[in-house]
């Protein structure tokens, strides 16, 4: 029976974690598992149930019986809440505004923490993105890579999305949230961002999306075939 590697992804966000992932898994035949879409679906239950985001027990107990299912393939980031498609609600202003209130329940973590481990443990080789895989999730990964970019960088990629989105140039004010989102995730007390002891950290700010992809893809190569 052969086993393909287990990869831990994190990083901040605007470091180009997303599309990596899905590229790194595509290009050597992994699946694909987004944990920040399991926060996010959690969340939309939530908001739909109507409990109060600053009320820990509230929050928890939606989780508690939250009906939620996530693709493994990197060519679809399918999200369900209880059978419904919810792929496209979750990516909204209202999740993503809200979202950062949730996963910092220590109840939500341990229920997504304990399910992620189950959906790596099933597949033949996966790479799983998040913000606590190689800290929390999976200690024992083939790989662990951390992504960083300058705040400087991510803001100028944020700022460029937004005004191919046809909203306006905010540079300065798209700098100052990334650097507010970073303080907070960097010292919120559970499962603060930070990389693994024996994450290889890679700086993006230099470096296109091909690059980077073929970057970690050899870099896995050279791990995992060292392990064996
Ligand atoms: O990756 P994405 O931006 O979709 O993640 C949404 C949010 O979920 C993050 O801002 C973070 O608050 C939370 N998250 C987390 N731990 C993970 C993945 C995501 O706390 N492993």
């Amino acid at each position: 029976m052969s086993t393909g590697p287990t990869i831990a992804l994190d990083g901040p966000a605007g470091t180009g974690k997303s599309s990596v992932s899905r590229g790194l898994a595509r290009a050597m035949g992994l699946r694909y598992l987004n944990t920040g879409a399991m926060y996010r679906i959690v969340t939309l239950a939530v908001l739909r149930a109507g409990a109060d985001l600053a009320d820990a027990e509230q929050v928890a107990a939606v989780a508690a019986e939250v009906d939620l299912a996530v693709g493994y393939d990197p060519d679809q980031d399918l999200a369900y809440l209880a059978g419904e498609d919810v792929s496209q609600e979750i990516r909204g202003d209202q999740v993503t505004g809200a979202v950062s209130a949730v996963s910092a329940v220590p109840a939500v973590r341990a229920r997504l923490v304990q399910l992620q481990r189950e959906l790596a443990a099933g597949t033949d080789g996966v790479v799983v993105e998040g913000r606590d895989i190689g800290t929390v999730v999976l200690t024992d990964a083939d790989v662990k890579i951390f992504l960083t970019a300058s705040a400087e960088e991510r803001a100028r990629r944020r700022n460029a999305q937004n005004m191919a989105a046809g909203l306006g140039d905010a540079y300065e004010a798209v700098l100052a949230d990334v650097q507010r989102r970073d303080h907070l995730d960097s010292t919120r007390a559970v499962s603060p961002l930070r990389p693994a002891d024996d994450a290889v950290i890679v700086d993006t700010s230099d470096m296109d999306e091909a690059g980077v992809i073929a970057h970690l893809q050899e870099l896995v190569e050279q791990r995992v075939g060292a392990h064996r």
